[in-house]
């Protein structure tokens, strides 16, 4: 081991994306605590022994990558009753509906107009903000 690099200060702005990514990571960790959370509650609610399948959606704006959920689940789940659960994860495509022209677009990536008659006026009515546990599968300990 060398000594530790030394960083002059100007370099701070080049630092900064590190700092992204730990807050980027905070976010699914969050996310990922809230719906062990809510997959406890159900599971006790339906008197199940393990989950063993977990159906997640998000919409795209939601900006969550897949892989970091799956890290997050694997370490918070640890202990759960979610534990060794296999996820299931679906990335909502941003879908649009523009009343100028009534159509309706599903879209790969966001854009502020209609693509059809470049209406401003476009309303996005899936791929947004959902975030939601579509099903789960659990086992009873009867079977
Ligand atoms: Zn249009």
């Amino acid at each position: 081991m060398g000594p530790a690099p030394f960083i002059p200060p100007d370099t701070r702005e080049f630092i900064l994306p590190t700092n992204r990514l730990r807050d980027r990571v905070m976010h699914e960790t969050g996310i990922v605590q809230s719906i062990i959370d809510i997959l406890e509650q159900q599971a006790a609610m339906y008197h199940a022994k393990k989950i063993v399948r977990v159906n997640l959606e998000f919409g795209v704006l939601t900006a969550v990558m897949p892989d970091a959920i799956r890290f997050a689940f694997d370490i918070l789940s640890k202990g759960t009753i979610a534990e060794n659960a296999v996820l299931d994860i679906k990335m909502i495509p941003i879908k649009i509906l523009c009343p100028e022209c009534n159509a309706e677009h599903t879209l790969d990536a966001y854009q502020p107009l209609c693509p059809v008659c470049e209406s401003p006026a476009v309303l996005i009515v899936e791929g947004r903000d959902e975030m939601r546990i579509a099903s789960m599968e659990v086992d009873d300990g009867e079977g």
